[in-house]
C-alpha cells in the first residue's frame, strides 16, 4: 500500500500520513507514492482511527421509517411486498406509479396500516429542515491567520518564442518526474500536472506561452506564481521572447529563465545571456538577480537543476496557503465529456477541495461528484496548488472562472442564478475598462494616477523614438508605465494584455490584425492609432493631466442683502434684495449667511429685475430672486455669489 492509498483510506491529506510517520521516526516514506510495510499501515490505521459510523436507531419491528421521499421499490421492500406487488395495490387506489417514483405520504400511511405497520417520515434535512443562519457553517473570513497559512508548491508556466521548446520542456519534466500509470491511471492532461523534486512539489500549467497565460489573466486568475522564459541557446532572444517578457513583467510575476536546446551545436549560452541583459535581464552569475538554467528538453540535461531553482526561487517568494478553509482556485478549462457531463479542470488557490464539496463557480454550480488527479486517480480531496479535473458541475464554466464553496446546494444555485441574470445584463451592456474619455475624467484614487499603455509601432526605430518622447514627459503625479512595446501590428496578445492591466494601445504606423477591431471592443479595451508623433505625444500629455484630480477655485463675485420677502402662494418665497458689492449672475454660485453662519449653498432659480429675467444685476440694483430647494430667508440675510473654476493640474 502506497502512502496516498492510507491517506484516501482515511479521508487525510498523503502529508497527514508523512507527517505522522516521520513523527514516528519512520523517514524513508518520501511522498505520496512511497510504498508502505504493513506494520507502517496498521501504524497508521491506529494513528488515525475512522469515526465508527453512528449505528442508526433501529425503528421498531412495527414501525417503518422514511428519509426523504418514499420512493416504491424501497417502499416496497420495507413493507415486505415485490414492487409490482406494491404497484399492483396502489393501481387499486388509483395512483399509477413506476419503481422508481415517489409515492404520496398519505397513500404510503393508508398502505402501511393495510399491512400493519405504522409509518414515520422523517423528512431530509436538507430539504425540509427550516433554513437558519446557524444550520449553516459559519462564514469564513477572508484573510487567514498567519498559523494556519502553510507553504503551498509554485504554480509555474513557461513562456517564450515559439519552437523555442516550451512543450518540449513540460513534457520531459512531466515524463521524468511524474511516475505516470501507477495505480492503473493513466497521464491525464488537466491543465496542470504536479512533479515531486526531493519531495518537494511543482505544479506546471501545461498550456505555455504568453497567449493563453495573459488570457487567464485577462479573466482575472492569476495563477503562475513563476514564469520560466524559454529561450533556445541555439536563436537567442527572439521577438516573442521580447513579449512574453512583457508580459510576465506587466503581471509582476517572478522570472526565471530556461536556456534550452544546449545539446546543440550552434548553442552558445553566453550570447544569449548577453541578448537578455540588453533586455534588462540580468544573470545571476553574471552579478544580476535572474536565474538561467542551461537545459536540454531533449536530453534531459539540467533539467533537475532548473527544478532546484524552481523551488528555490518558490522558498523565496514563500508561497503560503491555507489548506484547512474551504477551497477557492480557478477553471483552466472546461468542457463536457461523454459518460461523464461538465468535467472542469482546475486549480486549486487555497483550502482543500473534496468531493462532497458544493462548487459554484461564476454561473455553474455542482455538488463535487469525484475528482481525478493528473495520473488519472481518483482523489478524494485536493489542496493548494493542485490540478484536478472535477465532476459534478451542472454546466460548463469559463476558463478563468473562479470557485469557491458554497455552505449547501441552495446557497449555490442561488449565486449561480443571480450571476447568470448578471451575465444576461452584461451581454447587453458593454464591459467597462480604461479608455482615452474615461482617463480624461479626473480620478482620485492613487492606483488611478498611472496611465499605463501598450505600445506598437512599425519599426524599432519609430518605438525607440516614441518611448524616448514619452519618457522625456516630465510627472512627479502621474506615472506612465509601457507595459508592452513592440513592433508589429496590433494582435489579440496585445488586447488580452490591455484588457488584463486596464492599459489603452496606442499604435503608430500600424493597424489592427483582422478581428481584433471586435476583440478589444469585446474587450473594452480603447486602441488608438497615430501616424504623426507629437500628435500622440500631445494626447498621452492630455489623458496624463487628466488624470489629476484639477483644483477648485472659487471666486467671490458681488453680494446681497435681503431686504424684504415676498410669499407668492404658488411659486414659493421671492428673497427682495438689494444688491450691496461687486455683481450677481443667475448662473452664479450663492451662499446665504445669516450672524456669519452660512445656511445655505446652492444655486438660483430666477433672478429678476423688476418683473423681467436678468442675467446680471450690478452693485446698487434692487432685484428679486428665488433659489433653488430653499426659500427661509430673511430680511438681513446676506447673499454672497461665487463663481467656481476647475483649473487643471500640470504635470
Ligand atoms: P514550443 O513552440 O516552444 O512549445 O517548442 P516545442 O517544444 O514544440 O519545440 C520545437 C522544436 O524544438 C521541436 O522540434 C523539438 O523537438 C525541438 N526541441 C525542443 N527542445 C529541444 C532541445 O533541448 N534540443 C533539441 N535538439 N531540440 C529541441
Amino acid at each position: 500500500m502506497r502512502v496516498h492509498e492510507i491517506a484516501r483510506e482515511l479521508g487525510l491529506l498523503s502529508k497527514d500520513v508523512l507527517a505522522k510517520l516521520h513523527e514516528q521516526g519512520i523517514s524513508e516514506a518520501k511522498n505520496h507514492m512511497s510504498p508502505l510495510t504493513q506494520e507502517q499501515v496498521d501504524l497508521i490505521r491506529q494513528a488515525f482511527p475512522r469515526p465508527a459510523a453512528p449505528a442508526p436507531a433501529e425503528p421498531p419491528p412495527n414501525k417503518i421509517l422514511v428519509r426523504g421521499p418514499i420512493i416504491v421499490k424501497e417502499f416496497a421492500e420495507q413493507l415486505h411486498l415485490k414492487p409490482n406487488q406494491l404497484i399492483a395495490e396502489l393501481m387499486m387506489m388509483n395512483v399509477f406509479a413506476s419503481i422508481n417514483e415517489r409515492v404520496d405520504l398519505k397513500i404510503a400511511q393508508q398502505l402501511a396500516e393495510k399491512h400493519g405497520f405504522t409509518l414515520e417520515h422523517e423528512k431530509k434535512t436538507i430539504e425540509h429542515k427550516p433554513v437558519t443562519k446557524a444550520a449553516e457553517p459559519a462564514e469564513e473570513p477572508s484573510e487567514d491567520r498567519p498559523e494556519d497559512l502553510a507553504a503551498r508548491p509554485p504554480i509555474v508556466t513557461f513562456l517564450g518564442h515559439v519552437d523555442h521548446g516550451k512543450t518540449s520542456l513540460l513534457d520531459k519534466i512531466r515524463n521524468t518526474h511524474v511516475a505516470a500509470g501507477e495505480d492503473g491511471g493513466i497521464t491525464q492532461h488537466i491543465g496542470a500536472y504536479t512533479v515531486t523534486h526531493h519531495d518537494r512539489q511543482i505544479t506546471f500549467l501545461d498550456t505555455p506561452g504568453h497567449a493563453a497565460f495573459t488570457a487567464m489573466r485577462a479573466r482575472g486568475a492569476n495563477l503562475t506564481d513563476i514564469a520560466v522564459i524559454v529561450v533556445a541557446t541555439d536563436d537567442g532572444v527572439m521577438p516573442q521572447t521580447r513579449e512574453a517578457i512583457q508580459h510576465a513583467q506587466a503581471a509582476k510575476v517572478c522570472m526565471l529563465v530556461a536556456l534550452n536546446k544546449i545539446d546543440l551545436p550552434g548553442a552558445n549560452v553566453d550570447r544569449v545571456k548577453r541578448q537578455l541583459q540588453q533586455e534588462g535581464l540580468n544573470p545571476e552569475d553574471w552579478g544580476g538577480n535572474v536565474i538561467c538554467c542551461p537545459v536540454s528538453a531533449l536530453t534531459g540535461a539540467g533539467i533537475d537543476h532548473l527544478l532546484e531553482m524552481i523551488l528555490l526561487q518558490a522558498e523565496m517568494l514563500e508561497l503560503k496557503a491555507n489548506p484547512r478553509r474551504r477551497a477557492q482556485g480557478y477553471v483552466i478549462e472546461a468542457r463536457i465529456e461523454p459518460g461523464m457531463g461538465p468535467t472542469a479542470h482546475i486549480v486549486v488557490k487555497r483550502g482543500t477541495l473534496k468531493v462532497g464539496d458544493v462548487v459554484s463557480c461564476g454561473p455553474c454550480w455542482g455538488r463535487v461528484k469525484a475528482l481525478i488527479s493528473d495520473q488519472g486517480i481518483k482523489v478524494r480531496t485536493a489542496g493548494p496548488s493542485m490540478a484536478v479535473k472535477l465532476l459534478g458541475l451542472t454546466s460548463v464554466p469559463d476558463p478563468g472562472a473562479e470557485f469557491q464553496i458554497q455552505p449547501n446546494d441552495r446557497v449555490a444555485r442561488a449565486q449561480a442564478e443571480k450571476l447568470q441574470a448578471e451575465k444576461r445584463m452584461q451581454a447587453i451592456t458593454a464591459p467597462k475598462r480604461a479608455t482615452l474619455d474615461d482617463l480624461m475624467q479626473p480620478l482620485t484614487t492613487k492606483e488611478a494616477s498611472k496611465l499605463r499603455l501598450v505600445l506598437k509601432a512599425d519599426v524599432q526605430g519609430s518605438l525607440e523614438a516614441i518611448q524616448n518622447s514619452l519618457g522625456s514627459i516630465k510627472s512627479t503625479k502621474v506615472q506612465l508605465e509601457i507595459l508592452l512595446s513592440g513592433v508589429g501590428n496590433i494582435t489579440g496578445n496585445d488586447v488580452l494584455l490591455a484588457s488584463a492591466s486596464n492599459a489603452i494601445i496606442i499604435g503608430f504606423h500600424v493597424g489592427l490584425e483582422d478581428g481584433i477591431g471586435a476583440l478589444a471592443k469585446r474587450e473594452g479595451v480603447e486602441t488608438r492609432l497615430y501616424s504623426i508623433i507629437y500628435e500622440l505625444l500631445d494626447d498621452i500629455r492630455q489623458v496624463m493631466v487628466g488624470l489629476l484630480e484639477p483644483t477648485i477655485r472659487q471666486t467671490v463675485i458681488g453680494h446681497a442683502e435681503v431686504r424684504e420677502v415676498f410669499d407668492l402662494t404658488k411659486k414659493g418665497k421671492v428673497a427682495g434684495c438689494m444688491a450691496t458689492q461687486g455683481h450677481i449672475t443667475s448662473r452664479a454660485r450663492v451662499r446665504v449667511k445669516r450672524a456669519g453662519d452660512t445656511i445655505y449653498e446652492g444655486t438660483l432659480v430666477s433672478l429678476k429685475r423688476f418683473q423681467n429675467d436678468a442675467a446680471e444685476v450690478h452693485e446698487g440694483q434692487e432685484c428679486g430672486m428665488r433659489l433653488d430647494n430653499f426659500d427661509a430667508y430673511a430680511p438681513g440675510d446676506v447673499l454672497e455669489f461665487f463663481e467656481v473654476e476647475k483649473i487643471a493640474q500640470q504635470l
